[in-house]
């Protein structure tokens, strides 16, 4: 197989649906027009409702042109694409697709690669791979391959007994879990910045690193999200997958090499590593909060309890801070800060690692506060990264100054960062499962965070809504870290 030009077909399931519309169709695009994939690939969509080849290939036209704003003058790319309705619930209509498939087969010589994509809810995630086995569409000459999106269980139990129902049709390496922060490309850079830089590394543990801050922030409410949302918030949404895997990626060591199993195995370790917080501990390690009214971008904006399908006396959290202790010998001692949420002052994710003081100021006779270093590492959406250091004023004698040196990846004209989808899309096909979640990564997640939800779920917050939107949530999250000596730093460090 030419393995930069990977041929195959990408069934996918939902492709009427917000994602395939959004992200999957133009990152599939994106792969076509530059170059990366051959002609020989189709892309099957199934849903329930009737479509004709035709309409669906103007919708996915469609979708392609709402998402890079440019019409498409070449249609060849959307006729590779098919569409065959059925309700996945339907066990007659897998052997119809498995006909079609077979035919495209033929058709695209696609050497029976398959890859099927979950761009629906989870609770149809085991009746389609246990049809996909039970009807014949796995058993196929070439590689197959089985994209799930999150959320991936709504606990270790929910997560274990899924895990187990698409392992009867798909081994482990055959499954790619999306978190689609490990496709960004910054979160890909920390491994990068850390590995090939020999100022870092040294410095990079409990002795010259006083804590790491993980903030990913939107701007956003729940949007028409609030029926999920609302049995997940904030924890299960994002602290369970994303902000764990920014912390496993900061926090590993080296791996032997850059192979995936090397990676995630070091993940892994770094997720077993983490100090187990029981029920009576969790108000001392994390605070939850939820929105109420306030002005996001210069607008009056509702309430999480007055958003569409949301429980008036909603107790589901819509931000987490947290404080995580590793307990290994490189990161004793140091604190992962974390925090998320919805309708914040700003969207950005960030990443601050703040390095321990010099041991002496020798500036103190000016009255210098000497700032310490900080390394940030710009996410989104901005991308890059900062280093704080401190130099001396100028022609002030011997007063010192902070000064940042400053590179930004997304600031240079012509340089169009990928989308992370696209990323993933073309990892998937040339099989390469790095920046995909292992299980054992997804349950070490969960055991971690299920003791925080079990005491958030039986126990009312009282003080809900506490924080206002537009602000940077409520003030147990600052306090969170006053009591260990230390703040947030700002988004903009400069405020
Ligand atoms: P969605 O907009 O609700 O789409 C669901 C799709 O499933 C539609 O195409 C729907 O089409 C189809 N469908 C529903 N029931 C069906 C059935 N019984 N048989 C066949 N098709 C059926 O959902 P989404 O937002 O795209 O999300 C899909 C998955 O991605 C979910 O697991 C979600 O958690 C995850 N996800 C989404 C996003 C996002 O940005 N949207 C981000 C991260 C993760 P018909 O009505 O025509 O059948």
């Amino acid at each position: 197989m030419n393995n930069m030009n990977p041929k195959s077909l990408i069934v996918i399931f939902g492709a009427t649906g917000d994602l395939a519309k959004r992200k999957l169709f133009p990152s599939i695009y994106q792969l076509y027009e530059k170059g990366k994939l051959s002609e020989e690939f189709a892309v099957v969509g199934v849903a329930r409702r009737p479509l004709s080849n035709d309409e669906f290939r103007n919708y996915v036209r469609q979708s392609v042109e709402n998402a890079l704003r440019q019409e498409l003058s070449d249609l060849s790319f959307v006729s590779h694409f098919y569409y065959h309705p059925f309700d996945v619930t339907d066990i007659a209509s897998y052997q119809q697709l498995k006909t079609l498939l077979a035919q495209l087969d033929e058709t695209y010589h696609t050497d029976g690669n398959r890859i099927f994509y979950l761009a629906m809810a989870p609770e149809f995630f085991g009746t389609i791979t246990s049809r996909l086995k039970s009807e014949g569409l796995t058993a196929t000459n070439g590689w197959k391959r089985l994209v799930i999106e999150k959320p991936f269980g709504h606990d270790f139990r929910s997560a274990q007994q899924l895990n187990v129902e698409i392992r009867q049709s798909f081994a482990e390496h055959e499954i790619y879990r999306i978190d689609h922060y490990l496709g960004k490309e910054m979160v890909q850079n920390i491994e990068v910045i850390r590995f090939s830089n020999a100022i870092f590394e040294p410095l990079w543990n409990n002795r010259f690193i006083s804590n790491i801050q993980i903030t990913s922030s939107e701007t956003l409410g729940v949007e028409d999200r609030g029926r999920y949302y609302d049995h997940s918030g904030a924890l299960r949404d994002m602290v369970q997958n994303h902000m764990l895997q920014m912390v496993a990626l900061l926090a590993m060591e080296p791996p032997i090499k850059l192979t995936t199993d090397d990676i995630r195995s070091e993940k892994v370790k770094v997720l077993r590593a983490l100090r187990p917080i029981s029920h009576d501990e969790v108000d001392q390690y994390f605070v939850r909060g939820q929105y109420g009214r306030g002005i996001v971008n210069g607008k009056e904006v509702i309430s999480y309890r007055e958003e569409n399908n949301v429980d008036p006396n909603s107790n589901t959290e819509t931000f987490v801070a947290g404080k995580l202790m590793i307990d290994n010998f490189r990161w004793a001692g140091v604190p992962f800060y974390i925090r998320t949420g919805k309708r914040m002052t700003e969207k950005s994710t960030k990443i601050v690692v703040q390095f321990k003081d010099v041991p002496m100021n020798l500036y103190y006779r000016t009255n210098e506060k000497i700032q310490p270093n900080l390394l940030i590492i710009h996410i989104q959406p901005d991308e890059g990264i900062t280093l704080h250091l401190n130099g001396k004023k100028s022609g002030e004698n011997m007063k010192t100054t902070p000064i940042e040196l400053d590179y930004c990846n997304n600031c240079i004209d012509g340089i169009n960062t990928p989308e992370a989808y696209e990323k993933l899309l073309y990892d998937c096909m040339r099989g390469d499962a790095t920046n995909f979640t292992h299980w054992d990564e997804v349950a070490a997640s969960w055991q971690f965070v299920d003791p925080i939800s079990e005491v958030w779920e039986s126990t009312k917050a009282a003080d809900f809504p506490n924080y206002e939107a537009g602000s940077m949530g409520p003030k147990a999250s600052d306090a969170l870290l006053e009591k260990d000596g230390f703040r947030w730093w700002p988004i903009h460090y400069h405020q």
